[in-house]
């Protein structure tokens, strides 16, 4: 295959983004999350040939937070099919990630998979399915990418549990519609602590990969998805992958992408390869702002998007 110059690209990117780096706030209403130095930034490229380019803390591992919904969904897709799309929509809410306001007036069917609201839905489904969800999607990033010792913080899962009343009270509202099958705070035990699986860049571009490859992981060679369904996922993810400022992001990056609240973004170039940038500094929807930058240089200096 023949590539951009990305070890070239990378080092010009991490070079230009300095003054970027603390421009953003670091996520604070989950205590721990707090504690990350707002100055941190890793990026890393992983082809679909099996080679890695990376800079900077690309292999520091984070929060992964709300990237997590990209792999508790694909679990779901797996087991439920279309059926899913009974419980949780597949537009984009136009909303913050942590928005309720929609759920009344649509009789608590969450816009999508990737707004809290839609995750729990498809948390909800896992718990029905496995007796711990989050051991399921921590077993699945292992597979993913190689890395057996990859697992999620208590600390930080404990640290959102004493802070969740907003996730709580969607939940319930959800559940009053009934359309939660488990109990509402089981859930939200399980939403948490996937949330604070830590991945590094290295390893969440790697465990995107199977996107970018028709739906097979390169690593395991697992089938994930069928090639029609890993298509539609991305489309998911660049509609609603970013939350309300998904518009803007597709307009300034052209990736599918999925991004959280810790500061990771991990975005796919089907047929060619998947990237992840992390820094915590966040702008005002819960996207990383250093992140958004950097993979909108990648785009436009690699000349390579999905456009
Ligand atoms: N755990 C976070 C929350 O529910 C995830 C949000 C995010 O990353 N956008 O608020």
């Amino acid at each position: 295959m023949n590539h951009p110059n990305y070890p070239a690209i990378l080092e010009e990117i991490h070079r230009d983004i300095a003054p970027w780096r603390t421009a953003g706030r670091v996520a604070d209403y989950i205590p721990e999350l707090a504690r990350v130095p707002a100055e941190r930034f890793g990026m890393a490229i992983v082809t679909l040939d099996g080679s890695v380019y990376s800079v900077g803390d690309a292999y520091e591992r984070f929060s992964i937070q709300s990237i997590s919904k990209l792999f508790a969904c694909t679990l779901a897709f797996q087991l439920l099919g279309d059926a899913l799309w009974e419980r949780v929509g597949r537009e984009p809410s136009g909303t913050a990630f942590n928005s309720l306001v929609q759920l009344e007036t649509e009789r608590g069917k969450p816009r999508n998979p990737f707004i809290n609201a839609g995750a729990l839905v498809v948390t909800d489904v896992l718990c029905r399915r496995f007796v711990g969800a989050e051991t399921a999607l921590v077993q699945f990033v292992r597979r993913l990418t190689g890395a057996a010792d990859l697992d999620y913080d208590l600390r930080v899962a404990q640290s959102e549990l004493a802070h969740a009343e907003r996730n709580r009270a969607m939940a319930h509202f959800i559940a009053s519609f009934g359309n939660l099958e488990m109990p509402a705070d089981a859930v939200i035990d399980a939403y948490c602590r996937q949330c604070a699986i830590e991945m590094n860049c290295v390893e969440l571009a790697t465990a995107a990969l199977f996107l970018a490859n028709g739906g097979v992981a390169p690593v395991s060679g697992e089938r994930v998805l069928d090639a029609s369904s890993a298509k539609r996922l991305s489309a998911l993810m660049l509609t609603c992958g970013t939350y309300d400022a998904a518009g803007d992001f597709v307009y300034r990056v052209g990736l599918p992408a999925k991004s959280g609240v810790g500061g990771g973004i991990v975005a796919v170039l089907p047929g060619e390869m998947a990237v992840c940038v992390w820094s915590p500094g966040l702008d005002a929807n819960g996207n990383s702002l250093a992140g958004v930058k950097s993979l909108e240089w990648l785009t436009t200096r690699t000349g390579q998007s999905i456009f």
